[in-house]
């Protein structure tokens, strides 16, 4: 087995903000695997400081990553490997993901399969990715909400977490009065706010709200999920398949992401602890290029929600991945095995 891995620097469609910030570029870091056969699997890893992860701490840990691939010496024994990653390096889980997605994807090449077809899961139970709308002015957003609409994605994502919530969502729902809409606070409010937000929220026809108060405060999040008018989802508050009991009485979707799994197989032990403990589950992602949403679209018959348009946000992707023609997740139009993911 030989690996390497390099930066890449994504320039986005338009500056995106959240609650928290604003982000211009996309640092992504792309790893490839390749066995002896010179079959190559490709894996990225789209970091989030949120949880302590630069592209620099990631090319920091991929080194000892990829000794682990290497000692292992078997790409198809992804359940080792990751357990073995997370002994060596317990927290980067954006660096662990990376990994994780090159050694699907060459398990899967080397048995000449999709991923979904590896895993034997049913492609017609796909569903569409929403298209997130980030925080801007409201003429700014009426626009691109417009451009969303005009391209075919009937499902929106927008991001609040401001003083002016209210005229940001109008200027949205004016522009797409049809799509289905989902809010995303990133944490903004409080949770007296949160539940007079989601109120007006609820009268503007949304469909379900994400992580409304900040993680730390899980009483908060309870006491919003006692009282809203909407489904609650948990982002910032869930993060591995561990979480799921502690939010399971406080939240009615758990929203995972890869880069917060830390891997592909975590991801699917996250899905099955949330539907155990009675939880919707949705697939979300950073701003990522193809190199890892490929991967994570082939969760997507195991999901209720989906919101993987990171590679959708991007200015050009040097990657791509599974067809997503006006938001639907085409795993049926596949013509190659592994995830998908193909440098352009
Ligand atoms: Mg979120």
């Amino acid at each position: 087995m030989k690996t390497s891995f390099e930066r890449r620097e994504f320039p986005l469609q338009h500056p995106f903000t959240i609650a928290r910030g604003t982000q211009e570029t996309a640092a992504n870091v792309v790893v490839r695997v390749e066995d002896d056969a010179g079959n190559v699997g490709v894996g990225g890893a789209a970091p989030s400081s949120h949880y302590g992860e630069t592209a620099g701490t990631v090319e920091a840990v991929l080194p000892d990553l990829l000794d682990v691939v290497e000692r292992v010496d078997d790409p198809h024994a992804l359940s080792r490997i990751e357990s073995e990653m997370r002994t060596v390096v317990n927290d980067n889980p954006a660096a662990r993901a990376a990994v994780s997605i090159a050694c699907h994807d060459l398990a899967a090449k080397r048995a000449d399969l999709p991923l979904y077809r590896y895993w034997g899961l049913d492609p017609s139970k796909t569903l569409d990715t929403s298209f997130t709308i980030g925080i801007d002015d409201p003429e700014v957003m009426r626009e691109k909400t417009r451009d969303a609409v005009e391209a075919g994605y009937d499902t929106l994502k927008v991001k609040l977490g401001t003083d002016r919530d209210e005229e940001l969502l109008s200027a949205v729902r004016e522009a797409a009065p049809e799509a289905a809409i989902r809010v995303d606070a990133n944490e903004a409010w409080s949770p007296r706010e949160a539940v007079r937000n989601i109120e007006w929220l609820a009268d503007c026809g949304v469909e379900f709200v994400e992580q409304p108060v900040p993680a730390e405060n899980r009483e908060g999040l309870k006491f919003v999920y006692e009282r809203a008018a909407l489904p609650i989802a948990a982002d910032e508050s869930c993060i591995t398949a561990s979480d799921v009991p502690a939010v399971a009485d406080r939240c009615d979707i758990a929203n995972l992401k890869l880069m917060k799994t830390g891997g592909l197989r975590e991801a699917k032990r996250l899905i099955h602890a949330a539907r155990a403990h009675g939880l919707e589950v949705m697939c979300g992602c950073m701003i990522e290029s193809n190199a890892s949403i490929a991967a994570a679209a082939h969760l997507a018959p195991l999901l209720d929600y989906a919101d993987l348009d990171g590679s959708l946000l991007l200015a050009e992707d040097d990657f791509e991945g599974v067809p997503m023609p006006e938001g639907r997740i085409d795993l049926e139009a596949m013509d190659r095995p592994g995830t998908s993911a193909r440098e352009t």
